[in-house]
Order: structure tokens, then sequence, then C-alpha cells
């Protein structure tokens, strides 16, 4: 019997004729050799059909959890299933940590890593190039191993789920660490336009946040190890906790009072135990050059009266360049500007084009996991390693077990 299953946004209802909840990794592999087409479906927080398929759906959710710290304390074993959220508790009770999350742990890793989901920071990769093993089912039904030696660990990390389904995956980790959060109201444009590289390094993770319906930035969110006071930037502490959508519970969102707090309960924005964000909405970023970031910003403003009517909140943030060939930070530290848009595909979809005409001198790279237009021709022309991705994929999956229609194509 065929159910509908959708993303967590709503706005994509899969093709997927049956969703299989294998138990076990040979349970995967007899998926796989049964034929596809097939897709993994993770957490389903993506906003565009990367995950659909005219064929199954497979989810990992139900794997027996792995969570294996390995002896020298420096990584970690998962399975390919699990969400950040109950990994970063497992890791704090071992006095472990990653390096950084995304504004929420509700998401799987595996779903996570193959769109280059990342927080902000401008030391901070994305999560991504946390993974240091990755093994996986190919399309042959053969269980790869990749570490780090191996050459193809870098074009298959960020795979948009074509190359395989990933069963298990090893990450880096460091020793536990605390972090207090601040939060800041009405961030003068003035101090954006002087100092919005030294905004975005005062802190281990710092994002800044405005609706478009002005200039200024309404607040700025500082994830940071020492205590601060004061005004930042000329903006103002906020007085008492607040939400990044406007109007939304202020309760859903981490601790806010500048008291340090382990890095899991901090990093974060929104709370595991709440709905996300507004959870009516839809979500599109891109990603620029870091010097490139305040070129963004005005080329954004410039289209402002268009962007503010169908927008919840824009996000500003850094991350560092990485080696990962499909990463939207390939070789680029980068700042990257988020919108998340009313639940409205018709009306955002020509606003999001907008967008991108203006930025498109600044050759942005759009997230993977979230709306976007871009042609293929253009994704390609964007990502040097793009011809490598298609050899690589074409080698583990020869037969398109896992292709779909909005992978890009070869070039
Ligand atoms: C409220 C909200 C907030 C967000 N905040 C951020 C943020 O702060 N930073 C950011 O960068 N992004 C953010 N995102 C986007 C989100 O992180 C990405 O869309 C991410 O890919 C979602 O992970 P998922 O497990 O839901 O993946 P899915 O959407 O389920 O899948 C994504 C892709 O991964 C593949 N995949 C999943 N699991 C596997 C597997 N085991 N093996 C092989 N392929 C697999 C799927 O086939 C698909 O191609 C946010 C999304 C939402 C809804």
């Amino acid at each position: 019997m065929s159910e509908r299953v959708t993303n967590w946004a709503g706005n994509i209802v899969f093709g997927a004729r049956r969703v299989h909840r294998p138990a076990s990794v040979d349970e995967v592999r007899e998926l796989v050799v049964a034929g596809g087409p097939l897709r993994v479906l993770g957490s389903g927080h993506s906003f565009n059909r990367m995950a659909d398929t005219s064929g199954d759906l497979v989810s990992l959710a139900g794997l027996p959890r792995v969570v294996a710290v390995a002896p020298d304390r420096r990584s970690v074993r998962v399975d390919g299933g699990i969400r950040y959220g109950d990994l970063a508790v497992r890791l704090e009770a071992e006095g472990l940590a990653l390096h950084n999350m995304a504004s929420l742990p509700h998401i799987s890793v595996a779903g996570a890593v193959a769109t280059a989901t990342h927080g902000s920071g401008v030391r901070n990769t994305n999560l991504a190039t946390a993974v240091s093993g990755l093994e996986f089912i190919d399309g042959k039904g053969d269980l790869v191993t990749l570490d780090r030696d191996n050459a193809d660990l870098l074009g298959t990390v960020v795979g948009l789920g074509a190359p395989g389904v990933v069963t298990a995956l090893t990450l880096d980790v460091v020793p536990s660490f605390e972090l207090r959060q601040y939060v800041y109201d009405a961030v003068p444009r003035s101090s954006v336009d002087a100092h919005l590289a030294d905004m975005l390094s005062d802190g281990y993770s710092v994002s800044l946040f405005t609706d478009w319906t002005g200039l200024d930035f309404n607040h700025a969110w500082l994830k940071r190890a020492s205590f601060m006071e004061g005004p930042w930037f000329g903006a103002r502490p906020a007085d008492g906790p607040r939400h990044p959508v406007p109007g939304m519970p202020a309760g859903n969102s981490t601790d806010q009072s500048g008291e340090p707090g382990p890095w899991h309960t901090r990093l974060p924005h929104f709370r595991m135990e709440f709905t996300p964000s507004s959870g009516a909405e839809l979500q599109s970023e891109w990603h620029v050059a870091f010097g490139d970031g305040l070129a963004a910003i005005d080329a954004v403003a410039s289209v402002r009266a268009r962007v503010a009517p169908v927008l919840q909140v824009c996000e500003v943030r850094a991350i560092a360049a990485d080696q990962l060939w499909l990463s939207p930070n390939y070789q680029r530290d980068s700042i990257a500007l988020h919108f998340t848009w009313i639940a409205d595909t018709e009306a955002v979809l020509p606003v999001v084009a907008a967008v991108e005409e203006v930025l498109a001198p600044l050759r942005p790279r759009p997230h993977w996991g979230k709306i976007f237009t871009t042609t293929p021709a253009s994704l390609r022309a964007e990502y040097p390693r793009f011809a490598d991705f298609h050899d690589l994929v074409r080698r583990y999956d020869p037969s398109g077990t896992f292709r779909n229609e909005w992978l890009p194509g070869p070039p």
C-alpha cells in the first residue's frame, strides 16, 4: 500500500511508492540488491526534491543506534540514522563535543552532511568536514568503507545521496567545551557596513538577523567563551530571550542569559524538544566569498521591497573554507545569507529568482538542501570538481539506482 510522505516543511510530497524502514545494514543491502530506483530519506528537513524518487524511499531511523567513541577519544562512529540532538547528549556524557552544530539539532547526521549543512564561525568549517570515515552500500550492493587516506572521501561526504546508502559515519570530536550565548537588538547598518568581518569574528559563532523591513539588523546572536556586557558595535543587549523569527515564542530557543553551558545547549538556536524555526516556512541560502559579504548584503538590500513581504527572517553567518568537492565552502571562506520565507511557494519563487539575479555577479553557491532556481549548468560552473563527482557517482552507482531527476546531470 502506498503512503503519502512529505518533507518536514510539507512543501514536497514525495513520489515514492513505499518507504522501507530496515532494521539492519543487511536489510539495507537486500533492498539495494533488489534494485532501484531508491533514495534515502534522512529526517526530511530539506526543502527541495533532492531526496525524492519515482521508486522507493529508505529511512534509516530504525537502524540500531551506534555511538562508539574511539579509544583515543578523537573520533566517534555513528549509524546512518542518528540525529545530531541524540548524538550530542551521548557525546557530552563522555566529555566530548562536535566542533559545531546547525541552528537545529533535529536533523540526521547523514542527511545533514550530504548537503554540507553548517553553523557559523569564521574559524568553523561546515559539519561535513568532521567526517573522517564513511561506510555506504553502493549501487552494486557492495559495502564501501572510505577514510581520509582514500581520495574518494572528499567527493563522497557531500554526496547528495548519490553514491549510496550511508550506513555509518566516523566523525572528529573534541573535548567538551562551554559557551555563553548573548543576544543584541537593533544592530545599526552603519556598524555592519564598517565592521562586518570584525562582528562575525567576535565570537565562536555569530549570526546577524534581519527581516529586511529596514536597513538595520534586528538582532545579533553571539556564542562565545568569554563574558561580555554593554553595547556591541552600537547594538544594545536584548532585555530578554528572543526567537530568531519575529513573533515566535522565545522559549523554543536555546539559553541566551550569558550563563555558560555545554556546547550543544548553546550552538543550535533551537531546542530539541520544540519545533525549530517557525514550522510553516520555506528556506533558501546562498554562500559567497567572505570578502563579498557586504556586497551580497547590499545586493539583497536593493531588492528588499520584494523580499520583506515574503520573508520571516534572514540570517547572515560565516563558514571557513574546506576541500569537499561539492561543499559550497569549497576552497572559499564564505558568508552565507539564509532566508526563512513564508510557506507560499508561488509567492516565494519569483523572489528567490530576484535574489539570485542580484547575487549572480558574486558567484553564489546555493545550499543544496534549500530552494534555488539555479540551472545545472550554472551550478557545475561554480564547482571545479563537478565532473569528478559525476565520475565517482558513475563508479559507485553504474546502473543509476540512486539517480533522481533533481540531481544536476553530467557536464
Ligand atoms: C528548521 C530548519 C533549520 C535548518 N537550519 C540549518 C542550518 O542552520 N544550517 C544549514 O546548513 N542547514 C540548515 N537546514 C537545512 C538542513 O540542515 C538540510 O536540509 C539537511 O540536509 C537536513 O538533513 P536531513 O537528515 O533532514 O536530510 P534529508 O532532507 O532527509 O536528505 C537530504 C539528502 O541527504 C540524503 N541522505 C539522507 N540520509 C542519507 C543516508 N543515510 N545515506 C545517503 N544519503 C542520505 C537524501 O537522499 C537527500 O539527498 C535547516 C532546515 C530546517 C528545516
